[in-house]
């Protein structure tokens, strides 16, 4: 029998996890199916857990010598983390060495939909260009606009930096303000959609920014708003943001997150005023496998020395 440490791997991971944590680990790799498929011998074995996407309260009960979690991705709310916190289970993510692919992919996306450079695109493609003539002008422009924040973390800090040279105003909302920014600050995501028109959102799925951008703040955000959010899709309540596109209360969205993914509703895909992305905002070769070597580290920095890089807030390691 291996023996070395167990780790399970449930579902699709990048691959550069698994050659570099077979390297030292015992491997055990399952489909990410509702039913944990492990003998429970097999599950008495597993000590740590490789995991891109969910991983729920009932699995994590299945697995008695569970002691870390590691999961792919900055966003962690797949992960049951109260239910890891009370068994003393450490879950880790991925944070910073993502920062810069996100908030590049966040700027090109806010261009993308405001100027309609994918719609242009496709239009030279078609062989309109010569045919029909030159691609209508864009009725957005990111002249002289307002951007808010929702979320000025990790990620937002580097799209407001990132924004600067753009020469537009910025503002933001957080719960609590930061002390090393001169952005003006909004309690709440309410009174920061009325000033500015352009709100780009990067903030976690919590119970708290779930729906957050409902109809009133896209209202508030205005007819000539344009929303970005490469945070989570759960943070827009999608029927009313289809509504207000179709209507005119704001003219544009970029999508790179969804509610139901990869499900996309039709009504989305079909309306003129938004670009979407298939959520490929750290989607790089260069930053997926920077992210991968951070969840091997994370393991083997655990099963070394008692510690993990980059534990999550909720599951903290005792000084
Ligand atoms: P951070 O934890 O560094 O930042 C989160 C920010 O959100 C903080 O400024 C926090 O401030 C703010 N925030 C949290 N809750 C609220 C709230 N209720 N109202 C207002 N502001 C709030 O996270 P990152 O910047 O590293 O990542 C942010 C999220 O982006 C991830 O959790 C992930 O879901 C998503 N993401 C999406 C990607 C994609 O591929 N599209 C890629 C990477 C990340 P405060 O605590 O003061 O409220």
């Amino acid at each position: 029998p291996d023996s070395r440490v167990a780790i399970l791997v449930p579902g699709r991971i990048s691959p550069r996890v698994t050659e570099r944590l077979s390297e030292r680990f015992e491997l055990i790799a399952v489909p990410h199916g509702t039913e944990l498929a492990l003998s429970p011998q097999e599950a008495e074995r597993v000590r740590g857990v490789a995991v891109s996407g969910q991983l729920t309260a009932d699995w994590i009960a299945k697995l008695p010598h569970l002691e870390m979690i590691a999961s792919f991705g900055v966003g962690y709310d797949g992960v049951d983390v109260h239910a890891a916190a009370a068994r003393g289970i450490v879950v880790s993510n991925t944070p910073d060495v993502l920062n810069d692919e996100v908030a590049d992919t966040t700027i090109a996306l806010l261009l993308n939909t405001v100027r309609q450079l994918p719609q242009a695109e496709t239009w030279l493609r078609q062989g309109r260009w010569a045919s029909e003539g030159p691609f209508p002008l864009s009725p957005l422009s990111l002249k002289g606009r307002h951007v808010g924040i929702h979320g000025l973390g990790r990620i937002g800090l580097e799209i407001a930096r990132r924004l600067e040279p753009f020469k537009v105003r910025i503002s933001y909302c957080t719960r609590r303000p930061r002390t090393d920014v001169s952005y003006a600050h909004f309690p709440t995501l309410l009174g920061l959609a009325e000033v500015v028109d352009v709100l780009i959102s990067i903030v976690p799925k919590t119970p708290e920014t779930i729906g957050a951008i409902d109809a009133d703040v896209l209202r508030a955000l205005g007819p000539r708003g344009v929303l970005i959010n490469v945070g989570r899709g759960t943070t827009v309540d999608e029927p009313a943001l289809i509504a207000a596109l179709k209507n005119g209360t704001i003219a544009a969205a970029g999508l790179d997150v969804f509610t139901n993914e990869p499900q996309v509703p039709k009504e989305l895909i079909d309306l003129p005023n938004v670009s979407l992305l298939p959520h490929v905002a750290s989607a790089s070769v260069p930053t997926r496998n920077a992210m991968a070597d951070l969840v091997v580290d994370n393991l083997i920095s655990w099963f070394e020395t008692g510690r993990a890089l980059t534990p999550v807030p909720e599951t903290p390691q005792k000084a």
